[in-house]
């Protein structure tokens, strides 16, 4: 019989773009000293991967054979960030409008998301840390729906847009909401991230700075994680 897989304590975050999910679920893992998963990076990566193969990211059937040679790596360091597809480091290049734009329409493709998904439960199974945060669209639902830890961070969409246009200071914020908002369109036909599935915590930044923020996300996990370690402790 095979062993069942065993998980580092996993701690789920779903939001909408610009909720601030990627850089506070970071800092999260820094203050826990705990490994991070950025799972839109590997949507990106291979958004990147499709278009760098010379396929149409609207052609399906190209799009999913450009799964078997998608060679992803990425870090669950959070002080040591990389994404790499083969031997080409993608970290900047994925973050880029371009991929932004094109990335929903790869991310839709169902056998896609079976791959990615596979490869997201690996890399946390393989988490040497004694916990990892994952985050994502459809972590707290689909990828880890069994984490003892799942959180929803959410913002109005007003902070969400500015907070997007503050970090990308060559595009307008017009242009940025623009396109925030048709990802989230497009998005969620594939998965409800705006409300909180039953059993997850939504925590709502629109009122709070960046560190009042992560110290809200540790609170909740830190109401899980003492109440799970009483005994081992
Ligand atoms: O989180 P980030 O903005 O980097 O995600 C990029 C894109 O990857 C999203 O707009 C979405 O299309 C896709 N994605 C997804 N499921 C996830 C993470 C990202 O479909 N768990």
């Amino acid at each position: 019989m095979e062993s069942p897989v065993v998980f580092p304590f996993v701690v789920a975050v779903d939001g909408p773009a610009g909720s601030g999910k990627s850089s506070v679920s970071k800092a999260v893992a820094r203050r826990l000293d705990w490994g991070f998963l950025d799972t839109g990076a590997a949507y990106r990566a291979f958004a990147w991967h499709v278009e760098a193969s010379g396929v149409g990211v609207d052609d399906e059937a190209s799009v999913i054979s450009c799964l078997e040679s998608f060679a992803y790596r990425i870090g669950t360091d959070p002080a040591g960030y990389h994404v790499r597809v083969g031997e080409t480091d993608v970290t900047h290049a994925i973050r880029e409008p371009h991929i932004s734009g094109i990335v929903s329409r790869v991310a839709r493709v169902p056998e896609v998301r079976r791959h990615l998904i596979e490869l997201f439960r690996a890399i946390m199974a393989a988490e040497l840390r004694p916990g990892i945060v994952v985050e994502g669209r459809d972590i707290t639902t689909v990828v880890a729906p069994d984490a003892p830890v799942r959180i929803l961070l959410t913002a109005s969409e007003t902070v969400r847009m500015s907070r997007r246009a503050a970090e990308l200071d060559d595009q307008d914020a017009v242009a940025t909401g623009e396109q925030l908002r048709a990802r989230d369109r497009a998005d969620s036909k594939v998965v409800d991230f705006m409300t909180a599935a039953e059993g997850v915590t939504t925590v709502d930044s629109t009122d709070l700075d960046f560190d009042a923020t992560v110290d809200a996300v540790i609170a909740v996990i830190d109401a899980v994680h003492a109440i799970g370690h009483t005994t081992a402790d």
